[in-house]
């Protein structure tokens, strides 16, 4: 019988879980809960960094998010693949860290890999827990799969808030040196070594955030509703439908821009009246 943790994330490249989904990470390490990063290619396609490098710097990353382990696969960058052979040996990593949950890319991400990722591990989520499939460990199965949004928007199923997480979200892809900002006029200028690209990811995590009434969020989605154990317990700790801090803290500002004392103060007394 392998080691129980709480979440297991398993992206396709080094950086991938820290980028996308590193505030839930962080909010989950927080929470005490134990968290082990599998990144399934060394990245060794990229333009930038050797793979070395990335592994290094994956390792960095992993401690600033409170990750109890991570390690990578050398599936092949670029080339990653859902053959039986690939399927096995996840299927034998979930059996030994036995996860309530699993996170990983959603299966329409743009990038082949990230899309070969995700729906690997749609199709070894029943056989995972086969006690005759050829593959070691018992046979095992996650509470659930939430997938992270990447390259490819999608309607989500749920929005984690991530707002006194998103600096260490931050601090964790600033480790991967290799990968953004400038570096020197050798390296090859890529998407994510733009100038804007940390804006980028602020912007997304703000615009999810609006969404459920805070200032940073990460979007997921599930293959079956989510469950709900009290609904009242549950919406009681976000602010009513049609308020929002955004909201809040820009009539804040407009009302001490025309000299009164804002009047408002707790966000579950705003409502919009119609
Ligand atoms: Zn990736």
């Amino acid at each position: 019988m392998g080691k129980f943790i709480d979440v297991l994330a398993i992206g396709a490249h080094p950086d991938d879980v820290d980028l996308i989904c590193g505030g839930t990470i962080a909010k989950m390490t927080s929470h005490s809960r134990s968290v082990v990063i599998v990144d399934l290619t060394r990245g060794e396609m990229g333009s930038r960094g050797t793979p070395e490098e990335r592994e290094r710097e994956a390792r960095v990353a992993a401690d600033k998010l409170g990750v109890r382990d991570r390690f990578s696969l050398d599936l092949g960058d670029g080339v990653l693949e859902n053959t039986s052979d690939n399927r096995r040996k996840l299927i034998e990593i979930i059996r030994n860290y036995r996860p309530t949950l699993i996170l990983t890319h959603h299966w329409t991400d743009l990038h082949p890999d990230h899309a070969q990722a995700g729906q690997m591990i749609r199709d070894i989520m029943y056989p995972v827990g086969f006690a005759r499939y050829p593959a070691g460990g018992e046979p095992f199965r996650p509470n659930e799969v939430l997938f992270f949004m990447g390259h490819t928007p999608f309607v989500p199923d749920f929005i984690v808030d991530i707002d006194d997480f998103h600096d260490q979200k931050k601090a964790a892809i600033r480790c991967f040196a290799s990968q953004f900002g400038e570096r020197d006029v050798e390296d090859v200028p890529t998407g994510i070594s733009e100038p804007g690209f940390m804006e980028m990811i602020e912007a997304r995590a703000r615009y999810f955030g609006s969404l459920i009434g805070r200032t940073f969020g990460e979007p997921f989605a599930v293959t079956r509703p989510v469950p709900m154990y009290d609904p009242v317990e549950h919406y009681e700790r976000f602010p009513k439908i049609f308020s929002s801090k955004s909201w809040h803290s820009h009539r804040l500002r407009s009302d001490s821009s025309r000299g009164s004392k804002p009047s408002e103060t707790n966000v579950d007394d705003l409502e919009v009246k119609e």
